[in-house]
């Protein structure tokens, strides 16, 4: 290994050792169980080391958002590690999913976190189905002014839950909501695309006391403790961990 990635990955521990850190205080000072808030890692334009590094430091949750890069990345890193640790890793999809990628991510992935439509579910139950597995999804509200994933509204989301509350989509295991905040340094407009996701699954889970929707996915690594404060399970980091991405 090159002195450079030695440096590189010294200092992803260090970084995640603190991230965790500062999501036990976020949830401890906003009254929160230590330990109810799960970290996503997110090693998109990462190497397959730094992911590498990262697994030895303890984290085995990942998200990425592009399905080419996860799987040669994904496959490589699964070549490298135990089988103990491969049975603990787990991988999210959490970028924008076309249709004729829907196959490769319910082969290599655990969870899609950026369901945006009917037909995308329609989609992934088909393909989960056909690989004999089920696959955890959530769905990805619009809640802020320049953000445009996600489904538009709560009325079309509330339509996809319905669908998925008639067991049309048994592959399809719900968790919960996901959101991206828009880009801004007004704190105000953050927490409220927050508020609404909360409120949001807290209306669904009315509406639809069968599906078992428990999982909030919001916050990154600008937002996170606003987010935790807001009520988060699981935030979504990658430069806080990984460091400023290249974009090659
Ligand atoms: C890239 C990305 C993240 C992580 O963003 P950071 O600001 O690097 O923490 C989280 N969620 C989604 C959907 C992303 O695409």
């Amino acid at each position: 290994m090159e002195d450079n990635q030695v440096q590189v990955n010294n200092q992803i521990k260090e970084r995640l050792e603190k991230v965790l850190l500062d999501i036990k205080n976020a949830e401890l000072s906003s009254g929160r169980k230590e330990g109810s808030v799960k970290l996503v890692a997110v090693s998109k334009f990462n190497p397959a080391e730094s992911v590498l590094s990262a697994v030895k430091a303890g984290q085995f949750l990942f998200g990425e958002n592009r399905v080419q890069e996860a799987v040669s990345k994904f496959t490589e890193i699964r070549e490298k590690i135990g089988s103990r640790e491969n049975q603990k890793l787990k991988l999210q999809i959490i970028g924008k999913l076309q249709s004729n990628k829907v196959k490769k991510a319910c082969m290599i992935s655990d969870t899609i976190a950026s369901v945006d439509s009917l037909q995308l579910i329609k989609e992934i139950n088909r393909h989960a189905e056909s690989l004999n597995k089920k696959i955890e999804i959530l769905l990805e509200l619009h809640t802020g002014e320049d953000t445009k994933s996600g489904f538009g509204n709560e009325k079309v989301l509330f339509e996809a839950l319905e669908y998925l509350s008639n067991n049309n989509a048994p592959n399809v295991l719900p968790s919960g909501l996901m959101t991206m905040a828009p880009f801004t340094s007004d704190e105000k407009i953050i927490r409220n695309s927050f508020v609404t996701l909360r409120k949001t699954l807290e209306k669904a889970k009315i509406e639809f006391p069968n599906l078992k929707l428990t999982e909030l996915s919001m916050g990154m690594s600008s937002d996170y403790k606003i987010a935790i404060e807001e009520g988060s399970t699981q935030v979504r980091i990658g430069t806080a961990i990984f460091g400023e991405r290249i974009y090659t």
